[in-house]
């Protein structure tokens, strides 16, 4: 416990005309990452009765606690300071939150990358996701003529200029990498469009913008829908710049998970810590590592695309509506999952892939990354389970796919599957077999070598062929 004793002043948060009030700060407590702050209005600051009030911060990232605290400590030795803290505006607030949660290595990578042409000619040659952009944009292009667009995230200005083809007055292309560069010369070689396209090179969390937005463009999207974290500067963008009620493309995400079997996939992971089982390696006995490799390769989610028959149920489906989405709703996706079996079976863990919706008021359309589908640069997403659980059909199966959010632009990944056990425990009660495992989003197992076993499924198709050159976006790296 810590107390602080010192004066600020403050922007008082209970006055409904908002003034300025000296306030002392009698208590904070700090309790991981939440603090308590117990304040005293100043009796010769204002009329009337001085007040006392407590109030609880809630930090969402220890890191954050820790600044705030600081902030507090620094303000003890130079009474001035908060002050400029306390009455800073909403735009310098918004323009710290990315720093704030982001650790600056993971962003100067994340945008090393996206500078680079060869990762975005990745994402223009994912046709199903680009010509899904572009026929969402062109079928609805009552939505975007004569409207201001905000390109959150530009890349190479692609969708600005869809945008502009479509007929917008302006485009805005926020684009954070140097990537803006390119985006302007791209641009520039259509001079029918590029009047009517401003790109900006910088966050959409700090940049400012001339006029209010009618419609948001973006691709935020990474595997598993959230990795990137893409999705909450997406949101920010959303309050700093749409107008009420403007329009978002896309609206709407859903995570879909089942429970899938694949023994290969199972055996080949578990295999690869088999090295570690030798007691000779070079004379050298390799088995006190056996278990921290075994557990390394199941944290890895594996990405590739898969024959939607390996499925053993019905998905469950989360459902993030973008329009009215908090950014905080991202730190932590908790999703409770429930299946029914409809095969006797082995349990190898959990398939994940996500869609998108383009709520154009002619045309929606759906952009979707599921088995079975054209394979996007996303494919699916397979979080394994070490120990497989052993089903029959009509069995329910149960669990929590539970996320959180790390300053690595990723998730760590907490999975649990639980289903009642065929055999009875030794008091001959029928009991349960649980099998956990934490993944981080950030380390994916790239496992497209094994593409050509599941490629027949797709032929099968009648729809688009799959470029051979994908590859995944940004945690390829
Ligand atoms: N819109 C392009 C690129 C999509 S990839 C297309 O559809 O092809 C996402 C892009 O968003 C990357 O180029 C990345 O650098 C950019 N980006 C990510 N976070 C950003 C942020 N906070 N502010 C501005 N740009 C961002």
């Amino acid at each position: 416990m810590i107390h602080v004793l010192c004066r600020m002043r403050c922007f008082k948060p209970y006055s409904p005309f908002g003034c300025f009030v000296s306030l002392s700060i009698e208590l904070v407590v700090k309790i991981g990452p939440k603090l308590q702050m117990w304040v005293v209005e100043d009796s010769d600051a204002n009329e009337g009765p001085s007040q006392s009030m407590s109030f609880g911060l809630q930090c969402c990232l220890q890191r954050a606690s820790n600044a705030f605290y600081s902030a507090i400590q620094e303000f003890k030795n130079n009474g001035t300071k908060l002050e400029t803290v306390a009455s800073t505006d909403a735009n310098t607030l918004a323009k710290n939150k990315f720093e704030e949660k982001i650790d600056p290595s993971s962003a100067k990578m994340y945008f090393h990358y996206y500078g680079q042409l060869l990762h975005q000619q990745n994402m223009l040659q994912d046709y199903v996701r680009t010509g899904t952009y572009y026929a969402a944009v062109i079928e609805n292009h009552a939505d975007f003529h004569g409207k201001v667009v905000v390109d959150v995230g530009a890349g190479s200005g692609i969708l600005s200029l869809f945008a502009a083809q479509a007929g917008a007055k302006h485009v805005y292309a926020i684009e954070a990498s140097a990537m803006a560069d390119n985006a302007r010369l791209l641009i520039a070689g259509s001079p029918s469009l590029s009047q009517r396209i401003t790109v900006i090179h910088g966050k959409v969390e700090e940049v400012e913008l001339p006029e209010k937005a009618d419609i948001l463009i973006s691709d935020p999207m990474g595997t598993l829908l959230v990795n990137e974290r893409m999705l909450e500067s997406y949101i920010i963008a959303r309050d700093r710049f749409l107008v009420p009620n403007g329009k978002m493309f896309p609206s709407r995400g859903r995570l879909h998970m089942a429970p899938f079997r694949d023994e290969l996939l199972y055996g080949e992971i578990a295999n690869k810590a088999l090295f570690w089982q030798q007691k000779n390696y070079y004379g050298v006995d390799l088995t006190a590592l056996r278990d921290k490799a075994f557990q390394g390769y199941f944290s890895q989610p594996v990405v590739d695309a898969f024959d939607p028959r390996l499925l053993i149920a019905q998905p469950v489906i989360h459902d993030i509506d973008f329009v009215t989405a908090k950014e905080e709703d991202f730190f932590e996706i908790d999703v409770p999952l429930q299946f029914k079996s409809s095969v006797s079976a082995g349990v190898h863990g959990l398939a994940c892939w996500f869609d998108v919706l383009f709520d154009g008021s002619a045309v929606p359309r759906w952009l979707t990354t599921s088995p079975g589908s054209p394979t996007t640069h996303w494919y699916q997403i397979r979080c394994l389970i070490s120990q497989p659980l052993c089903v029959l059909a009509g069995q329910p199966v149960t669990g929590r796919l539970h996320m959180i959010a790390h300053s690595s632009q990723s998730y760590t990944v907490h999975l649990t599957l639980s289903a009642s056990s065929m055999t009875p425990d030794l008091n001959g009660v029928g009991g349960t077999q649980t099998s956990t495992v934490e993944l981080d989003l950030k380390e994916p197992y790239y496992r497209m070598t094994q593409f050509p076993a599941y490629a027949w499924f797709q032929q099968e198709q009648t729809q688009q062929p799959v470029s051979s050159s994908l590859l995944l976006r940004y945690d390829s790296v």
